[in-house]
């Protein structure tokens, strides 16, 4: 036993934070954890999980115009907002509950308390007490960038302040293009509220395969959703309740809320990174090696502060490489690649592998397979909606390199179809695999032509 307090002091009791605080302690280290607002971090609190309720509440919108196509009827369905939120912070209430002991059942010292680094073997907690302990963790997450500081930015709100509205906005103008900006623009237009989304850049999802962001924009667009890219909200005036977002082409638009979802920024501030000379990357993110160690020996960061993959499972999987690598005798490395993603936009999206533009460029020969069809559901119902798929698949080796899905369930197919590609399956595999009928993922087993297919030297 060490004469530090504590062998391992967590910084952060969120996705990253928790899992690695539990398996270093099931290995026998001496754990603490500073927490300085909610067990369960982001992703519980005000993140993944909350938001996959909102969304839920949102899709009932469609299954009660659905319904009627199948000879239900129904009186005009009415929503209640309050009893949304309500119930939402119940569940949250707890889940946060069910972290806070699993970390008693596995002896983990939790405390209810910001903590700062004040060098590489002590942390400072908010009482002013100090704990020596020989190995820190910063798993400290992100934090909404709200950007530059345009007039009347005080009136805009960010994902935090959404799961807490006091009712549900008429009007609202969403700024941004990312997964959180059209998840919350999706929720809100399904809940009733006239949804404008405004993004700078050309087009919503960057970053996602082009043929996705346009089948997905158009999605929006049918639903009601404004969709302006190009453009940012250059101001906010606030006149009673009134909001009015100003764009950068001197337009104008009312609305009850506004809402910047542009990007999320590595949770540093104040964490007194700046008295252990820990070094950050270009992105403003720790920087660490494959083992999650910063450039100080025995202090290790993980997750949403690093800046790698932002995404629960990967801060997850970080969290128990770093306790595996330091307490198990398992130096363990996190593989980010091929990671399956999924947006819960409306319709869907899963995708794991390449992009198209990505695929073209890796691979010498690539074969494109693609297909967009009317859900079977959406027939009877009348709804006018449109699912797509695609494949990519290395013409050399018949290896599928990329799947991406826009539909129903997307999110719970792409998992499935992630063990395929991360056992790296060729498309003979998919083609020898029988077809469950009828559904949708059954396109992914009996696509047969080509949409396109490319050779480098054809295309240099
Ligand atoms: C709206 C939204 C939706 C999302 N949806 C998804 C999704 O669908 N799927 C998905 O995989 N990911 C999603 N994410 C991302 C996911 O939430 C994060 O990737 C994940 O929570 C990162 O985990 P973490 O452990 O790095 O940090 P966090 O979960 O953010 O935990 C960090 C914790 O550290 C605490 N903390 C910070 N500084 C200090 C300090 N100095 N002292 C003490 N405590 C401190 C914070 O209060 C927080 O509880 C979403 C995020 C948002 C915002």
């Amino acid at each position: 036993m060490s004469d530090h307090d504590v062998d391992l002091f967590v910084i952060g009791a969120g996705s990253g934070g928790v899992r690695a605080a539990r398996i270093a302690s099931s290995y026998g280290a001496r754990v603490m954890i500073a927490e300085e607002f909610r067990v369960g971090g982001t992703c519980v609190i005000r993140g993944c999980v909350p938001k996959k309720l909102l969304v839920y509440a949102s899709r009932f919108a469609d299954e009660f115009h659905d319904a009627a196509g199948y000879g239900w009827r129904l009186s005009a369905p009415e929503f209640h907002w309050p009893t949304l939120i309500a119930n939402k912070d119940r569940e949250i209430a707890r889940l946060e509950a069910a972290y806070t002991s699993t970390l008693e059942r596995f002896k983990v010292q939790l405390v209810k308390s910001r903590a700062v680094l004040e060098d590489a073997h002590t942390v400072r907690l908010s009482t002013g007490a100090r704990v020596n302990a020989e190995t820190i963790l910063i798993a400290t997450g992100g934090w909404p960038h709200m950007g530059p500081k345009i007039p009347g930015i005080e009136h805009a709100i960010s994902s935090n302040e959404a799961f807490h509205l006091a009712e549900l906005p008429k009007r609202i103008v969403v700024q941004g293009g990312g997964y959180i900006a059209v998840e919350f623009a999706c929720i809100f237009a399904g809940l009733g509220s006239k949804v404008t989304l405004v993004y700078r850049g050309e087009n919503i999802l960057r970053g996602f395969d082009d043929d996705v962001r346009e089948h997905l924009r158009g999605e929006m667009r049918a639903r009601g959703i404004t969709v302006i890219c190009g453009h940012t909200v250059t101001a906010i005036d606030k006149a009673g309740d009134e909001l009015v977002a100003h764009l950068s082409d001197n337009k104008k638009i009312a609305a009850d809320k506004v809402m910047f979802a542009i990007g999320r920024r590595p949770n540093t501030m104040g964490l007194g990174i700046e008295n252990v000379n820990i070094k950050l990357h270009e992105h403003g993110g720790i920087e660490v090696d494959e083992y999650s160690r910063t450039s100080v020996g025995n202090v290790y960061a993980v997750g949403d502060v690093t800046n790698r993959i932002n995404l629960t499972p990967v801060a997850i999987r970080e969290g128990h490489a770093f306790a595996d690598t330091v307490y198990g005798g398992k130096p363990t490395r996190v593989d980010h690649g091929n990671v399956p993603t999924a947006v819960f936009s409306e319709p869907e999206i899963g995708v794991i592998g390449l992009t198209e533009a990505q695929a073209r460029a890796e691979c010498a020969k690539l074969d494109v397979y693609k297909t967009s069809f009317r859900p079977m559901k959406a027939t009877l119902a009348g709804r006018q909606t449109r699912s797509f798929m695609k494949l990519l698949v290395d013409g050399t080796t018949d290896r599928v390199v990329g799947c991406h899905i826009v539909g129903p369930d997307a999110g719970e197919l792409i998992q499935v179809i992630g063990i395929a590609v991360q056992m790296k399956a060729t498309k003979a595999d998919f083609d020898a695999t029988m077809a469950v009928h009828p559904t949708a993922a059954e396109e992914l087993v009996t696509l047969r032509d080509k949409a396109a297919s490319y050779t480098r030297a054809a295309a240099e």
